[in-house]
């Protein structure tokens, strides 16, 4: 059985004396056994936080080279699995899905948010620490696309970028034909999209993300146990993170999802 290595399997054995009493003394047992029932153990937090070497950590694997624009990046072993089973079926219809981004830890997120935040890097034409003196204003405009550290679906392993995250390319022939494909054929191998456009499936969070893929199988689980553990105080460590409250992160970024991504669909309950 392929799952998460935190989880645990126990083989239950339910006795059940049932009251019925045959009057002679002896009570009817009915023995239930169910031999894989998962229960999920706690998730380390820094697991969800991106605070550790995916290259070291049980579970993850390399991506290879010809399936990705970048060099030594790395997923969970099952999520790879089904891209690659993806990628396949794609190619069998003339379409060439390609890894851009992955894993991402804390440190790296943090490398990102910060050239942002400190106006290393533009963002969008702007250097953000002159345009946005005020640290709610600035960090709602990185937010846009950028998450803060620790609260990235990239952070778990489970998530991907897919052939570009230029949202002009998605208006080409070519990234429509793309999207076009992975919106019917996605879901068949567990991959969903977190970030869709606004409306009724999706209030809040980042802008439209048409190139980020969500593992659901392994996702659920870790976002479920994000849910449970990590508070807005757990998110820190970083310029900026004075913000992280004014913004709602967790509840605005980390879940404006797309309603489909909520739930574990049946299928791939085991
Ligand atoms: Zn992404």
């Amino acid at each position: 059985m392929k799952r998460l290595n935190f989880f645990i399997i126990l083989s239950t054995l339910i006795i059940t004396a049932c009251a019925q009493n045959t009057g002679s003394g002896s009570a009817g047992i009915t023995i239930i056994r169910s031999d894989s029932i998962e229960i999920p153990d706690t998730i380390p937090n820094y697991l969800l936080l991106g605070q550790y070497d995916p290259a070291k950590e049980e579970g993850f694997t390399r991506i290879a080279d010809q399936y990705t624009t970048k060099s030594n990046i790395y997923m969970r072993t099952e999520a790879y699995e089904a891209f690659l089973a993806m990628r396949d079926s794609a190619k069998n219809d003339g379409i060439t899905l390609t890894i851009v981004s992955a894993t991402r830890t804390f440190e790296m997120q943090k490398w990102i948010w910060e050239g942002k935040w400190n106006g290393k890097r533009r963002v969008e034409g702007k250097y953000l620490n002159v345009a946005y003196p005020d640290p709610t204003e600035r960090a709602l405009a990185i937010l846009r696309y950028s998450s803060m550290p620790g609260t990235s679906r990239h952070h778990w392993g489970t998530d991907i970028d897919i052939n570009s995250v230029v949202p002009s390319y998605f208006q080409t022939a070519q990234g429509k034909k793309e999207l076009a494909w992975l919106e019917t054929n996605a879901n068949y191998f567990g991959y969903y999209r977190p970030y869709t456009e606004y409306g009724e499936n999706r209030q809040t969070g980042y802008q439209p993300e048409e190139w980020h893929w969500s593992y659901l199988p392994l996702a659920v689980p870790l976002q479920n146990a994000y849910k449970r553990q990590i508070q807005s105080i757990d998110i820190k460590g970083f310029d900026g993170d004075e913000a992280v409250f004014a913004t709602k992160v967790i509840s605005n970024y980390v879940f404006g999802i797309d309603r489909s991504c909520f739930i574990l669909p049946e299928k791939f309950k085991q």
